[in-house]
């Protein structure tokens, strides 16, 4: 078989190669998905009860990037949406991230803007050089605030503790001396009005796109010629493991239907301090969706299971950085997304990504 274009991987980095090589090139490209369904880690769908579910783990659109926006938005209409979360903690819920309303509610304050930043400057400890995620939270908000809500629950979800992650994990989560409990504060926000399996299938709408899916690309790749290969898997397998296998942070995913309309009171319900998962997705909550009975889903992180997270720590970055080396000798591949390119991309920075490398690598060649 000969195509100018294979793409190994169906996730949102793929199909956005392919859609532009498709549409824009109109030329004919082949994509190779291990799983049975594109969309890869976005992938949602409709579960027994009829309940749209986030397969793998709750998946909320935001961006500062309008180009973003405007191309997925030809693929998707939106609902408006403002994600909020709210964490537990000494037994009262309150809303993260930190802002004016959690300090309020987690000390029995009545504190005004004001007043709260004055309390986290009193809090804060004076970090000479920041250099891990435990710093920045330690130099934001003080000791108690890191135990309480960032502590245990990075311990969790990473499975080592703050002061081994690089800064960027923490970073994530903005303080906020104001009253707007958002859980992002970016000028797109949204959920795809028909889900995000729905826009993946419009993106690979064109007869230029053909799709191979339960197939690994190593048992087809020698099969086929190609010119160029686009690869969005993950680099340590292509590469037959030959600096060793990177680390990646899996998640189990457990999901319980409720015989009640409603389960809690956000969309997202974090536990940094009790139980053994980290949160609690009420995907009604994120979809709008009517029914009379309600799905959840408590996320278990783990390592050794399906790669979800690339480590964000300097030893594992050293050790990607050889292959990158590799990486960087390759004429004819492009290596794209959150597996290959060992980075904790977002949706947003994965589709900025593919249409950066399709007009400096492919379009630029034509
Ligand atoms: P993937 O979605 O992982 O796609 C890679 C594809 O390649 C997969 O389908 C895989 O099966 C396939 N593949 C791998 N190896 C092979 C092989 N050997 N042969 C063939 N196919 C192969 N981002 C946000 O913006 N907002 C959020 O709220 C958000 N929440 C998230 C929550 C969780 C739990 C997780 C894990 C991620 C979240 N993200 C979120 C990030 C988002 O999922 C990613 O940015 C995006 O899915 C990355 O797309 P990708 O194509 O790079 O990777
Ligand atoms: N985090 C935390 N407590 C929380 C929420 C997040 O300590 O209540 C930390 C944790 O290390 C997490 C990181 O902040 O991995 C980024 O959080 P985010 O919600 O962005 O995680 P994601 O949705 O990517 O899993």
């Amino acid at each position: 078989m000969k195509f100018k274009y294979v793409i190994v991987g169906a996730g949102l980095a793929g199909l956005t190669m392919a859609e532009r090589i498709a549409n824009v090139l109109d030329e004919k490209v082949l994509v190779i998905e291990k799983r049975n369904h594109i969309g890869g880690n976005i992938y949602d769908s409709y579960n027994e009860e009829g309940i749209l579910i986030h397969n793998y783990g709750p998946h909320i659109f935001h961006t500062n990037d309008q180009e973003v926006y405007n191309y997925l938005s030809g693929f998707t209409r939106w609902n408006d949406f403002w994600h909020r979360v709210l964490t537990y903690v000494d037994g009262n819920l309150i809303p993260m991230p930190i802002t004016v309303e959690t300090i309020n509610k987690l000390y029995n304050l009545n504190l005004d803007c004001s007043q709260v930043e004055e309390f986290l400057r009193k809090q804060a400890l004076p970090i000479e050089e920041i250099k891990t995620s435990k710093d920045v939270a330690l130099s934001k908000v003080g000791q108690d605030l890191y135990e309480k809500i960032f502590e245990s629950y990075t311990r969790k979800q990473w499975g080592i503790d703050p002061s081994e992650l690089d800064t960027s994990v923490i970073s994530r989560i903005p303080i906020r001396l104001n009253r707007d409990t958002r859980y992002f504060s970016d000028k797109y926000q949204g959920m795809p009005t028909h889900g995000y399996t729905k826009m993946c299938e419009r993106m690979a709408e064109n007869r230029n796109i053909k799709i191979m899916l339960n197939t690994d690309y190593k048992e087809v790749l020698k099969d086929i010629s190609y010119e160029t290969l686009v690869y969005t898997g993950a680099t340590d397998e292509f590469y037959d493991f030959k600096y060793g296998k990177l680390a990646y942070r899996s998640i189990r995913f457990v999901f319980e239907t409720y015989d009640r309309e409603e389960f809690q009171e956000a969309p997202v319900v974090n536990y940094p301090n009790d139980y053994d998962f980290t949160r609690i997705t009420e995907f009604k909550k994120l979809s709008w969706q009517q029914h009379n009975k309600t799905t959840i889903c408590k996320e278990f992180p783990f390592t050794g299971g399906e790669p979800y997270y690339p480590y964000p720590t300097k030893e594992y970055k050293a050790q990607f950085a050889q292959y990158e080396d590799e990486m960087k000798k390759e004429t004819n591949i492009i290596f794209l997304g959150r597996l290959a390119e060992y980075r904790y991309y977002n949706m947003d920075g994965v589709v900025r990504r593919a249409l950066d490398l399709f007009n400096q690598r492919i379009r630029k060649g034509e």
